[in-house]
């Protein structure tokens, strides 16, 4: 039996004139009205009809659009814009025509109590393959990268959406940002975000936006990202943690690695103390941050972790401070004894 069809839903540039819609800055509104690229966005989403999908961000709804036409068995559209009411109640209804279920959420998405949204009989075990559930949104700029790595931090723990199983997401990032996620050892645009991003899924790159298809046109070109929690993550230390270690990590990246990996440690114990890390991690303290893998600076959160079991003292340090707590001279000898050692 074929899906039902919905009825003809009004052009989004109609939409926008209609409701005198303008885009609003500080909530970083760029709309796509291209259907061809928002069908897009929704067809690298995987299949979504009979699924639930939560979208971020629909503003005045056309990729909400795209989502509806492939009849997902329930829609829950999270928007901070209330002026899109009009427009996003016309879809709810034009959907419940053909007994589709589409719930509007006024909400910050930053503050929406993910776990109660989608239905228990969807939830999947983490090693299942991933639920009928799944996240799309053309995010706004502004909020993109603060939201996947609080997301990261959430699938870390399995918790929020992450209760459900491994439920992918498609979401879209200005360019460079979209390639800084999926950059591999080597690539220039390594950093601590493709770390954090490929410790805990699988992102890729689906496809590039131009500019020039958004209204009002960003400065920039948007890329397309979809996002599968891993089942083994690629360490398995705190979320925190590993952040502050990859962190440090990128800390320079034209110097040697070890340079930035020191600044984990008081003045006084630098030297030692870094080496001491790549000796326990056996890595060449001369590989820069972007020929780090994933592994490598695993070892190296091991190998602090090590450190901070021996001298928890060593904690008490904070880089960024110019004061710090620590009974140096003692630490120092204490440590550089057990680096002797090694
Ligand atoms: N999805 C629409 C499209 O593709 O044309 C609009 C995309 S626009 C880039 C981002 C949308 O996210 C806007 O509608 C904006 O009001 C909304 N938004 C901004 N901050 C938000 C937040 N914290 N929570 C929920 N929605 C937000």
């Amino acid at each position: 039996m074929s899906a039902p069809r919905l009825p003809p839903l009004p052009v989004i540039r109609d939409i926008l004139k209609l409701y005198n819609l303008s885009a609003i800055k500080r909530l970083s509104q760029n709309f796509l009205l291209d259907q061809n690229i928002t069908n897009k966005i929704v067809a690298k989403a995987g299949k979504i009809s009979g699924a639930e999908v939560l979208e971020v961000g629909p503003g005045p709804g056309g990729l909400t659009q795209s989502i509806l036409r492939q009849v997902p068995e329930r829609l829950i559209v999270v928007e901070k814009d209330k002026r899109f009411k009009p427009t996003l109640e016309m879809l709810a209804d034009s959907f419940g025509a053909i007994n589709g279920k589409m719930d509007i959420m006024y909400d910050d998405i930053l503050k929406t109590n993910m776990e109660s949204l989608f239905s228990l009989e969807k939830k999947r075990n983490w090693n299942d393959k991933p639920p009928d559930i799944f996240v799309i949104g053309n995010l706004p700029f502004n909020l993109a990268t603060h939201l996947i790595i609080k997301w990261l931090h959430a699938i870390s723990e399995q918790r929020g959406l992450w209760a459900f199983g491994r439920t992918k997401m498609t979401l879209t990032f200005q360019k460079e940002v979209a390639e800084r996620l999926v950059a591999q050892p080597l690539e220039n645009q390594r950093c601590r975000l493709s770390v954090m991003a490929q410790t805990w899924t699988f992102p890729v790159l689906r496809f590039i936006i131009p500019g020039k298809a958004f209204v009002p046109k960003p400065d920039v070109d948007v890329g397309v990202v979809s996002f599968t929690p891993l089942v083994k993550p690629r360490t398995q230390h705190d979320f925190k943690f590993f952040e502050m270690i990859t962190r440090h990590v990128f800390s320079f990246r034209q110097k040697y690695s070890v340079r930035c990996i020191e600044t984990l440690f008081p003045k006084e114990l630098r030297k030692d103390l870094g080496l001491m890390m790549y000796k326990l991690a056996d890595l060449d303290p001369t590989l820069r941050p972007t020929q780090l893998t994933i592994e490598d600076i695993n070892r190296l959160a091991t190998a602090y972790k090590y450190l901070l079991e021996k001298h928890p003292e060593l904690k008490l340090y904070n880089y960024r401070s110019s004061r710090h707590l620590l009974p140096l001279n003692d630490t120092k000898n204490v440590v550089v004894q057990d680096c002797a050692e090694m």
